[in-house]
């Protein structure tokens, strides 16, 4: 049975001995109890269905009360999600009104539906992810975003890079990729797309972009049952890769180049991430 986008997050069912393992939906990671916003965490307890768990767990914050981009930012920082300043100005920097569908609270920190099957990630994976890359987004690097979405990322992205860097957005729906074009051109980063440092392409993103390679950093916003090869061999000696890996239970993983070539990998955290996959398959609702 095809389940409607909505439930895709929330399809897979986690029963009680899975709980501890049990994530957040789509782009969201499971949050320390001591994280959860304080309504969340009140609200959650443990005789509750899975589902009710996992919703309680998987935001920091829940509701339209934040109106503000800076207020959603502030809110990131007040839940110690943000730490560095950096991100924190990239952030404000770029508003996420500009990339949700009309009508859509902003600034929830909830993953919102854009259409074909995609979601457009909660803001703190977004910080989270922007944190893990920071190091290897400083002036005039090279950065990958595969699964662009509505492009959020790749301009925050490019912001951190700058003119003199390279923002990259591979994403396989074309559709998806006009309507980031259109989003960007309202944003702070409209400069960097305008001269060519912030670029999007339609493409399956499983095999990179090898024209602007290699990279400094790599984020991969959709789940890969193995980090594909092309990916590796696009990531820079010193870079690093930010890719949620696996099927039901997936884990984001920071994956190292050393200068020698060799690779470290480790799980930061378990997330739940829509499928990297193909056209078809995500169209057809996976
Ligand atoms: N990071 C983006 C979107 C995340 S949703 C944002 O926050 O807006 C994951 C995205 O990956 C979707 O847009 C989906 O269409 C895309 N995707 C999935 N498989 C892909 C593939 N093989 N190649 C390119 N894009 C892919």
């Amino acid at each position: 049975m095809k389940m409607p986008p909505a439930l895709i997050a929330c399809g897979y069912r986690y029963f009680a001995p899975l709980r501890l393992r049990l994530l957040t939906f789509t782009h969201h990671r499971l949050l320390p109890p001591s994280l959860a916003a304080p309504s969340a965490a009140a609200l959650s307890p443990c005789g509750l269905s899975s589902l009710l768990f996992c919703v309680c767990l998987q935001r920091f914050w829940t509701g339209s009360g934040i109106n503000r981009n800076k207020g959603m930012v502030e809110n990131l920082q007040r839940y110690g999600v943000i730490s560095s300043k950096k991100v924190a100005e990239v952030m404000e920097t770029i508003d996420r009104a500009l990339f949700v569908p009309a009508g859509t609270p902003a600034y929830e920190d909830s993953p919102m539906q854009i259409g074909y099957n995609a979601t457009i990630s909660a803001p703190h994976m977004h910080a989270a992810c922007l944190q893990l890359l920071e190091e290897n987004l400083q002036p005039g690097m090279h950065v990958l975003d595969v699964g662009s979405g509505t492009g959020y990322l790749t301009a925050c992205f490019a912001i951190m890079v700058g003119p003199e860097g390279r923002a990259v957005g591979v994403e396989h729906i074309p559709e998806l990729v006009t309507g980031a074009i259109k989003n960007i051109e309202k944003s702070a980063a409209a400069p960097l797309l305008k001269d060519g440092s912030l670029s999007l392409h339609v493409g399956d993103g499983r095999l990179g972009w090898p024209e602007f390679a290699p990279y400094d950093a790599i984020h991969v916003g959709a789940a890969a049952s193995e980090i594909p090869q092309p990916l590796i061999d696009q990531l820079k000696p010193g870079g690093r890769m930010v890719i949620p890996v696996g099927n039901i239970f997936q884990d984001l993983k920071v994956v190292e180049k050393k200068l020698d070539g060799s690779l470290s990998v480790r799980s930061e955290t378990s997330v739940r991430y829509v499928p990297l996959t193909s056209k078809d398959a995500q169209l057809r609702g996976y």
